[in-house]
């Protein structure tokens, strides 16, 4: 049996990536759900020129640096707080694995994302409803 000093690093890093995919889910629902849209289809696409997302491109954090914060076809902006939501997901995820030791700390940041999950969508939705209303007037 392989000691699980050994492992802990490699299942830190897989987890904090755990966390780091989960942000990026993260930004999927906080955009889709309060325009009443899917979180399932239509697969993950630029909303200028509706190309839908390859693998470098849904990299977490590291996508949106390769594409240099632009989407590669149309070359429109993508906003700073997707790789930032994605950011904090990961420190969420990693943070209480470093303070708690793995499975403690796993269970607390997958807690904590949840938590961000909820406060990113909720605050996505407040800005939507009142532009809503802007658009209204
Ligand atoms: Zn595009």
């Amino acid at each position: 049996m392989i000691p699980i000093a050994i492992v802990a690093p490699f299942l830190t890093a897989y987890l904090t990536f755990v966390g780091l995919v989960l942000g990026s889910f993260i930004n999927l629902v906080a955009d889709r759900l309060p325009r009443g849209e899917s979180i399932v289809r239509p697969r993950s696409h630029c909303v200028a020129c509706d190309r839908e997302l390859n693998a470098i491109d849904l990299l977490p954090v590291l996508g949106y640096w390769l594409r240099r914060g632009r989407c590669a076809t149309c070359g429109c902006r993508i906003g700073v707080s997707a790789p930032l939501v994605e950011a904090v997901a990961g420190a969420l995820m990693v943070a209480p694995i470093i303070s708690f030791g793995l499975w403690p700390g796993a269970a607390a940041g997958l807690c904590l994302v949840a938590g961000w999950g909820l406060a990113v969508t909720s605050l996505a939705a407040h800005r939507y409803a009142a532009s809503a209303r802007a658009r209204a007037r």
